[in-house]
């Protein structure tokens, strides 16, 4: 049985004060939650209050992004170990905004999974093809791409502790969602590539989210499908209502 996981990506938003109290209202309103894993990954900046905020809650902490290194000269980067430090336990890598404004490639995301596995940091992985990719037809050729490359030299017992995020970038921020059957048929795509990968128990045991518009209009029809495992919600993330009630579809 895979267990659901809800993850709020909240990007470059919330400063300090206004990211402890939503956390504290989603510790609230989701202290009787057991049969979710809620993961929260907040900008950079809240990592150390929001650890403390969070300790003895069922809310983990993610972040959104590390470098693939344990320290040394690159400015401006964050070392997972540093994460670690903080009390993070997922962290999201290569997310679409990455590769496309940041250029980060499947290399890259390939090089910081397999740092952030190695030093105790479980990766949130996307991959998802852009609008023009799905209008060529090449949905599928894209993300078998996708998933050989990020996955590349990883173990199956590393796979146990990755997550894979199907993001179609056209539904990212734009409010239009995939159908279940876009996302499902997908979704089942993915579990396929990595059985031919890893074989086919690994494969039942990974986890894929769908990310992409998600809301708690859109939540409950899209866990109805049978290779959807969670999702990773970004808009949606920001406020405690919408984020809980996604939850607690
Ligand atoms: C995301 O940023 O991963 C995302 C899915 O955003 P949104 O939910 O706003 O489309």
């Amino acid at each position: 049985m895979r267990k659901p996981i809800i993850a709020g990506n909240w990007k470059m938003n919330k400063f300090i004060p206004e990211g402890i109290s939503l956390v504290k209202e989603l510790k609230e309103i989701l202290k009787p939650v057991k049969e979710r894993e809620i993961v929260v990954c907040p900008p950079f900046t809240l990592l150390f209050s929001l650890a403390e905020e969070l300790k003895g809650s069922n809310i983990i902490l993610g972040a959104q992004n590390l470098f693939a290194a344990e320290f040394g000269a690159y400015t401006g980067e964050i070392s997972p170990l540093m994460l670690k430090e903080l009390g993070v336990i997922y962290c999201i890598i290569g997310h679409s905004e990455r590769r496309r404004l940041f250029g980060e490639d499947n290399s890259l995301i390939n090089q910081k999974s397999k740092i952030a596995l190695k030093l105790g940091i479980k990766p949130i992985v996307c991959i998802g093809e852009t609008l023009e990719e799905r209008e060529k037809e090449l949905t599928f050729s894209v993300i078998k791409e996708q998933i050989t490359g990020v996955l590349a030299g990883l173990s199956s017992s590393e796979l146990a502790n990755i997550v894979i995020a199907y993001e179609p970038i056209w539904a990212i921020g734009t409010g239009r969602t995939a159908t279940c059957e876009q996302a499902e048929e997908v979704h089942s795509f993915i579990r396929k590539e990595v059985s031919n990968l890893y074989g086919e128990r690994i494969a039942l045991a990974l986890r894929i989210q769908y990310g992409g518009s998600v809301k708690p209009e859109n939540i409950a029809s899209l866990m109805k499908e049978k290779d959807i495992d969670g999702a990773l919600v970004g808009g949606a993330s920001l406020s405690a209502d919408s984020f809980s009630k996604i939850v607690r579809y």
